[in-house]
């Protein structure tokens, strides 16, 4: 705080220093811990919660075929029928409709090693070929060590919808490769809970293969081209996502609109990662908002209490002033305070060149009334005669208690002359008032002041005028140079 500032400018500046910092803190403090508990929750509970989810749709979506799949490879009746040369196709048939419609599958097939026929549910589609696009598969199993392999394709005869296959390699007793057996899933129990997680909770959520490249996506759990390597932000994390941990990672990254948190899983029946995103934008606004209500409510309390403050304060102040620059007894201004006004006046007079005039009195005999009614009824007497003296002049003219029962009216803009009538006005008023059963009467010295005259050298001339007026005869007016009586009324 300066310190030029007034007092009570300091004040009201601690008391809001003391208020906005103590806001400050509990505000800021209120808002980072609901924050942290935001982030805590969507990091340690809800995207967690998603994933697990996912992963146990995805887990009863796939562990079923593979394990029919399976059945099917290990099958005797399989294995024998093509190793007896693949006789009376509609058996393997009928049991193909029969895996299919028992469990639900989309597809079942057997592709034999020996006559490389496709057989389903229906009879025998085709042949595979090497060179045929839609076949590559069977080749690629045919060579692969691994017992199976999921493949995801879209389902031309399914509504374009993912389809998992899962290919089975049929070995015969010696372990030797005579066939694949497949059957076909949708991924629609998943799909339906990706995109309810996807719209309820603003959430993101992707399949990446073991490079990163996105093999399923959200909303209509579509294939994407891109790659995380590309994606901005993420990309970043790429490295921490791959990396075959089928405990869930959490990672976060920063956007532009805000912090995102990642949490990814290598889901090994996929040879896949889930990633589940969520940027924390959307779950803080509840927080924001509270936290511009709080700056509200603050700011609003901090102005109110200033504003009382400033009351209280200027009121007392008031009360102080006016007690430190009036007289208690008549109300008037005190000496002291009159000392200042006037040499405010004087400087202003000299300054445009206004004639300044004042008038000293003094109570005759005053001691009498004190001696016959007591002190208080002189008090009293005072109070009346102040308040009677207010009344008769102008709102301008300053009216101070100079002693005892002696006072000083400063007169504004007004001669001597002026001075002289307005004093002989006074004197008749106040000769002509009823205090009481008691007359009271006032001795006047009136004087200009001069410009340039040292204030206690007027003072002293208007006190001898006074004392002329006393000396003749009381009751009468004097000027100040002349310290010669007026005579007119006497
Ligand atoms: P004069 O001025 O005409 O010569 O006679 P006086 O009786 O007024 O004499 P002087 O001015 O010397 O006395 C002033 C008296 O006023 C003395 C004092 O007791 C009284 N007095 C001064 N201040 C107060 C006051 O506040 N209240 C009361 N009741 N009396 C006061
Ligand atoms: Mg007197
Ligand atoms: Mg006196």
């Amino acid at each position: 705080m300066p310190r030029l500032l007034p007092e009570k400018f300091r004040l009201l500046g601690w008391i809001s220093i003391l208020l906005l910092t103590g806001f400050f803190f509990t505000i800021l403090a209120s808002y980072l811990s609901s924050r942290s508990y935001v982030r805590h929750s969507i990091a340690e509970s809800a995207l967690p919660l998603t994933s697990d989810n996912i992963y146990s749709e995805i887990q009863k979506d796939i562990l079923r075929p593979i394990f029919i799949s399976s059945l099917m490879a290990q099958d005797t009746f399989v294995r024998d029928w093509l190793l007896a040369g693949e006789q009376d196709s509609d058996r393997i048939v009928r049991y193909l409709k029969e895996v299919k419609t028992q469990y639900g599958m989309v597809s079942s097939s057997l592709v034999s090693e020996k006559t490389l026929n496709y057989y389903y549910g229906e009879g025998i589609l085709k042949q595979v070929n090497e060179g045929e696009h839609r076949d590559t598969w069977y080749f690629r199993v045919r060579n692969m060590k691994e017992p199976y392999e999921i493949n995801i394709d879209i389902d031309m005869a399914n509504n374009d919808a993912m389809t998992i296959f899962i290919n089975y390699r049929v070995l015969d007793y010696a372990g030797r490769f005579i066939g694949s057996t497949g059957v076909g899933v949708t991924l629609d129990t998943m799909g339906d809970l990706i995109d309810s997680y996807e719209e309820r909770f603003r959430r993101v959520i992707y399949f990446t293969d073991g490079e990163g490249r996105i093999m399923l996506s959200g909303g209509a759990m579509r294939a994407s081209r891109s790659r995380l390597h590309d994606m901005p932000g993420i990309s970043a994390l790429t490295g921490l996502i791959l990396n075959r941990n089928v405990r869930p990672t959490q990672l976060s990254y920063e956007a532009d609109n805000g912090r995102v948190l990642v949490n990814s899983r290598f889901i090994p029946e996929l040879g896949w990662y889930l990633v589940v995103e969520q940027n924390e934008a959307g779950e803080l606004r509840q927080a924001q908002q509270v936290l511009l209500i709080n700056v509200g409510v603050a700011l609003g309390i901090t102005l109110f209490v200033l504003a009382v403050a400033w009351i209280a304060v200027r009121r007392y102040q008031d009360r102080l002033e006016r007690l430190a620059s009036h007289d208690s007894l008549t109300g008037s201004l005190n000496r002291q305070a009159f000392e200042l006004v006037f040499s405010s006046f004087m400087r202003e007079a000299s300054r445009s060149k206004t004639p300044l005039s004042a008038v000293l009195f003094d109570v005759d005999h005053f001691k009498l009334i004190n001696d016959r009614h007591g002190h208080l009824a002189g008090d009293d007497v005072l109070r009346k005669l102040a308040e009677l003296v207010r009344t008769s002049l102008r709102q301008s003219d300053v009216v101070a208690r100079w002693g005892g029962e002696e006072f000083m009216i400063l007169l504004t803009d007004c001669s001597e002359e002026k001075a002289m009538a307005l004093a002989e006005t006074l004197r008749t008023v106040i000769a002509n008032h009823e205090f009481g059963d008691d007359r009271v009467t006032v001795s006047m010295g009136v004087s200009a002041y001069r410009d340039g005259e040292d204030e206690t050298v007027f003072f002293s001339r208007l006190d001898k005028a006074m004392y002329a007026a006393k000396a003749g005869g009381r009751n009468q007016v004097c000027r100040g140079e002349a310290l010669t009586p007026d005579l007119s009324e006497q």
